[in-house]
């Protein structure tokens, strides 16, 4: 199970890396395409500064191609392996799915770029 104290739970829902207390965007949606990639400065509970340094998330676009080729790669086995469609309809399925999941995985990959920098500290959340 996923909870809080893990890596996991804090890239699954973009949470506060150190404390798990609350969410790390302003806007909890992704879907709100305007609000993307708004970030609280702070976390209002442990005080942890989210970008570490100036254009932080810059290096989140690494982690952004590893988390596409991964929908990419499952859109492909949707289609083309399970639903057995022709390749034309998959390669059309993995635009679609880079497209759709925009949003999805431009913050997963903001949660795992900033995960692999801090970790989580049980003694932040008890104050
Ligand atoms: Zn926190």
């Amino acid at each position: 199970m996923i909870r809080k104290g893990m890596k996991l739970y804090s890239i699954l829902f973009g949470v506060c890396p150190k404390c798990h207390q609350e969410s790390m965007y302003v806007n909890k949606n992704p879907y709100v395409l305007t609000d993307v990639v708004k970030m609280h400065e702070k976390c209002s509970h442990c005080n942890t500064k989210y970008q570490i340094e100036p254009s932080f998330f810059y290096g989140s676009m690494y982690v952004s191609y590893a988390v596409g080729i991964a929908f990419a790669v499952a859109a492909f086995i949707i289609t083309y392996n399970i639903l057995e469609f022709s390749l034309t309809v998959a390669f059309i399925a993995i635009v679609a799915t880079l497209v759709g999941f925009f949003p999805v995985i431009m913050r997963l990959s903001r949660n795992i770029w900033i995960n692999i920098f801090m970790s989580y500290d049980k003694t932040l959340v008890k104050k």
